[in-house]
């Protein structure tokens, strides 16, 4: 379904993909985990070509966005491109419309849908994600969990045949991270092909066929998540996997009290901090 080979990927001078090999298989879910500043999000822009490689190649589906030695084709990534979900830590909604509305736009603009035929596919998919019932709300008026399940609507009526997560639950209050990720479970259930950016470790644990851990632009190991986070092969990443499971090991010397709000909770819920910096 997807090939990726030998990808590189630098800004300036600044080398942050060293030379990538992977492939998803169809129905596979790979999730990838890694420091922050590794190059996952850089990696999952060049997947749907969000980011142009600087050299190597991704294969969608059999088809190159970009074949070897050939030139760039707008028209040819973009459809390429509609293949692909992709759902980023921000949902990045229109606040100037309601959630059908951004779950039309794209359909209307990119597919061609007409309006009818856009708002049947929009409810099918806020009915699935749980918020028929919110349709006609503002973004401002849902909750960040809601508004992500918004945006993971609007992704999925697009019909793509690969969705791509870059740490969706990160930017959430730790209440709301369940209903996103039960959406994301619904949907590995049903088959998608998916890869997925997270920290939530139990959550890659449960709905990983495979992980991939990602240091410094080069993937250091992968495998299965038991075998990955049970028995890691190499101290880099046994040494993150520690890390994101004990997080207070990371604060040193404060009490409990004196962490920040944000850690506290997620402490409490055994998870790593939102914005982690690990
Ligand atoms: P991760 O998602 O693993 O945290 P990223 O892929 O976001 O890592 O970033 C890896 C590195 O690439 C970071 O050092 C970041 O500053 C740099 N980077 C990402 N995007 C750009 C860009 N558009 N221009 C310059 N540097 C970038
Ligand atoms: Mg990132």
């Amino acid at each position: 379904m997807i090939e990726v080979t030998e990808l590189h990927k630098s800004f300036g001078s600044n080398e942050i993909l060293k030379g990538v090999n992977f492939k998803v298989k169809r129905g596979e879910k790979v999730v990838i985990i890694g420091p922050s500043g590794s190059g996952k999000s850089t990696l999952l822009r060049c997947l749907n070509f969000l980011e142009t490689p600087s050299s190597g190649f991704v294969k969608v589906e059999g088809e190159y966005f970009v074949e070897p030695s050939k030139k760039y084709n707008e028209k040819h990534v973009a459809k390429l491109r509609t293949e692909i979900g992709m759902v980023f830590q921000r949902f990045n909604l229109f606040p100037t419309m309601t959630a059908i509305e951004n779950v039309m736009a794209a359909q209307m603009k990119i597919r061609k849908k007409s309006k009818e035929e856009a708002r049947k596919t929009a409810e099918k998919y806020l009915r699935k994600v749980g918020l028929i019932d919110r349709m006609n709300h503002y973004p401002s008026q849902l909750s960040g969990g809601q508004q992500q399940r918004v945006a993971i609507a609007r992704a999925l009526a697009m019909e793509p045949n690969v969705m791509l997560f870059d740490e969706a639950t990160s930017a959430l209050d730790p209440e709301l991270v369940g209903e996103v990720l039960n959406v994301m479970k619904e949907l590995a259930d049903e088959g998608m092909t998916m890869v997925i950016v997270t920290h939530e470790m139990k959550f890659a644990e449960e709905v990983g066929d495979r992980v991939i851990f990602m240091d410094k632009g080069v993937i250091v190991e992968e495998g299965h998540p038991k075998r990955l986070f049970h028995f890691p092969k190499h101290e880099r990443t046994r040494a993150f996997i520690n890390k994101v499971e004990h997080p207070e090991a990371m604060t040193g010397t404060y009490s409990n009290d004196e962490l920040p709000v944000s850690m506290g909770k997620r402490k409490e819920l055994g998870r790593i901090p939102a914005t982690s910096n690990l």
